[in-house]
């Protein structure tokens, strides 16, 4: 069975201090977590304190982004290895922030999650089709040809430290979630895709998150749908109290 993990994706919020003020307060709320894993996703500039904060706790971090680059004239952009020099486990690739409003395209994040598994970081690969896809019935088609793009050359072992999220791009932000039939169908079908390439074992193994405005009041038919494992959250992670509460949800729908 996979891990349900809970990710907070911060974007583009929170300075320095309201990053610490959370960490003190949400440190607390985790530290009796059994079973549930947690990672927050700030912005750069927190990771070093949150680490700091949150390193006897549960908890995890990751970086929101990174460049497929060791290093060198990439004015902005941050590599694997800084990451984890600030204790970063994990790394979001393929945000559809990322792929719409930046203009990454597949190709440009294979060379990244290659890179991050590579430099030791664990990626949460971000996959989702858009509202107009959707309607024209192309979910499928899209979710496949993101997969085949990041999963191409992956090994067994390799794709045991990558997590997929599954985000329709018209449910995140949006208030509109993915009922619990869309998503878990969506889900289902990204498993079969990791059954025909790895085996029914590995594929299992697979953290697969939901995202879209997961929040207390829809996060516990989510995580009780076949194949969620755990959620990527962006608004409802930003308070202290709608994080925790689904972080409960999903412990307690597992125990
Ligand atoms: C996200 O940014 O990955 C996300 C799912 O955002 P929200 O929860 O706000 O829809």
């Amino acid at each position: 069975m996979a891990q349900k993990i809970v990710a907070a994706n911060w974007k583009m919020n929170k300075t320095l201090q309201e990053s610490i003020d959370f960490s003190k307060e949400f440190a607390k709320n985790i530290l009796n977590l059994k079973k549930t894993g947690v990672i927050l996703c700030p912005p750069f500039i927190s990771l070093f304190n949150i680490n700091e904060i949150l390193k006897n706790t549960p908890a995890k971090i990751g970086g929101q982004n990174m460049h497929f680059a060791e290093s060198g004239a990439y004015t902005s952009e941050i590599s694997a290895s800084m990451l984890k020099s600030v204790n970063c486990d994990y790394v979001i690739l393929g945000h559809s922030e990322r792929r719409h409003d930046f203009n990454e395209t597949n190709e440009f994040i294979k060379k990244k999650i290659d890179t991050a598994l590579a430099k030791g970081l664990k990626p949460i690969i971000c996959l989702g089709e858009k509202l107009e896809e959707r309607e024209s019935e192309k979910t499928k088609d899209v979710v496949k040809k993101q997969y085949d793009s990041a999963f191409e050359g992956i090994s067994t072992e390799e794709v045991k430290n990558c997590i997929i999220a599954y985000e329709p791009v018209w449910a995140i932000g949006t208030g509109l979630t993915a009922t619990p039939e869309q998503a878990s169908e969506v889900h289902t079908y990204i498993r079969s895709l990791l059954i025909e390439q790895y085996d029914a074992e590995t594929a299992d193994s697979i953290t697969i998150q939901y995202g879209g405005s997961v929040k207390p009041a829809n996060a516990e038919e989510l995580i009780k749908s076949a194949d969620i494992d755990g959620f990527l959250i962006g608004g409802a992670s930003l308070k202290v109290d709608s994080f925790t509460e689904i972080i409960n949800i999903v412990e307690e729908v597992i125990n």
